[in-house]
């Protein structure tokens, strides 16, 4: 398998004002994106999700900057000035790397009706499209998510919050980008809606129209439809990254344990109760509290806890945590396997 999408030791923050706190949203993530994978994130709200998916789509403004770390993306690589300053290289944003973003309100031009926002994008990207071409484009993948075809004859505000939402889907996926960045894209969505768009990147997916997704949420198990693997963030960090299936069945991580339970209940009752399950709030930004950021809602925190920031700890192939309790975990296990032997 080849990488699609590197990311290195990202750290990222905003700065409202010059002398002001710095509420560094993204802290030290790394991941990798592989060639036809979709790899879901998942975190509470406010853990820097979007933050993360504004970097890696290379759509970074102030008050956000990228403080450190390296980006290559589809075999480019994206200097953090550049990165900062807006200065990416043409046809990387949008082409190479796409971003489907949170709240489809403002992704389409208000003055214009969706069939002429299409023709445009297109036009500015791809030489010579005829404008049959672009429509043509666009109405078969508004099928696959059951919008008639005079959905490109409205204005956007004469759609519903999920037609919108669907339609900015396909517009972002129009330029059948290397990579795309989809931010909580079916945060609007009902159920069936829900599973159209799933079924829609799927298939970009597996006819390598794009060749790699990263797919983000707060809602965990919707990552079951799509991911092939799964990074849990906390507070601005990963605190577990591994294949789906053993992210959602055989969660590592205190976080990612109590996220899943905080779901599923959320998924048969209401928001309120998910809120308890999870309990306390995330830290805040600014000041983080020191050794692993999660101890103080932590169900199975150790004095060490708060004290030392936690190792990686591998637990498989290819999934690992970040926690002392994991840590102690398995030097326990070995510890009675060498025992035993
Ligand atoms: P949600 O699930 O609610 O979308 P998220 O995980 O996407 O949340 P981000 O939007 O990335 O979280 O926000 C991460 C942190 O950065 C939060 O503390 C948020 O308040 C802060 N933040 C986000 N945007 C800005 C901004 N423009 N200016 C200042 N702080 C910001
Ligand atoms: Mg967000």
């Amino acid at each position: 398998m080849s990488t699609l999408l590197e990311a290195r030791r990202i750290s990222a923050s905003y700065r409202v004002d010059s002398d002001g706190p710095r509420i560094r949203a993204v802290d030290d993530v790394s991941l990798t994106l592989e060639e036809g994978e979709a790899l879901g994130v998942a975190g509470e709200s406010g853990c820097g999700k979007s933050t993360l998916a504004s970097i890696l789509s290379l759509n970074v403004h102030p008050p956000l900057q990228v403080t450190g770390g390296r980006l290559r993306v589809a075999g480019h690589d994206i200097p953090l000035d550049g990165i900062n300053g807006g200065r990416v290289a043409t046809g990387l944003r949008g082409k190479v790397v796409a971003l489907l973003p949170q709240g489809a309100m403002n992704a389409l031009n208000p003055t214009l009706r969706v069939r002429d926002f299409v023709y445009d994008v297109l036009r500015s990207h791809v030489a010579g499209i005829t404008r049959k071409e672009a429509i043509a484009r666009a109405t078969e993948r508004l099928e696959r998510l059951a919008l008639p075809p005079r959905v490109l004859d409205a204005y956007p505000h004469q759609l519903s919050g999920g037609m919108r939402q669907r339609v900015v889907a396909v517009v972002s996926t129009l330029l059948d980008p290397d990579v795309l960045i989809a931010d909580e894209p079916t945060s609007a969505l009902d159920v069936s809606s829900q599973r159209a768009l799933l079924a829609l990147l799927s298939h970009l997916l597996e006819q390598r129209i794009i060749r790699g997704i990263v797919f983000i949420t707060h809602e965990l198990p919707l990552l079951r439809y799509i991911a092939h693997r799964i990074a849990i963030m906390y507070a601005g960090q990963l605190v577990e990254v591994g294949p789906a299936e053993e992210v959602l069945f055989q969660p590592a991580h205190p976080y990612t344990k109590v996220l899943m339970e905080a779901t599923i209940v959320l998924e048969t009752g209401t928001r309120r109760q998910r809120i308890q399950t999870v309990g306390g709030a995330p830290p805040n930004l600014v000041s983080p509290p020191p050794g692993c950021r999660f101890h103080p809602r932590c169900p199975v925190a150790m004095g060490r806890c708060s004290r030392e920031a936690p190792p990686v700890v591998d637990v498989g192939a290819g999934h690992s945590a970040v926690c002392w309790w994991v840590a102690e975990q398995r030097a326990g296990e070995a510890g009675s396997m060498s025992h035993a032997a």
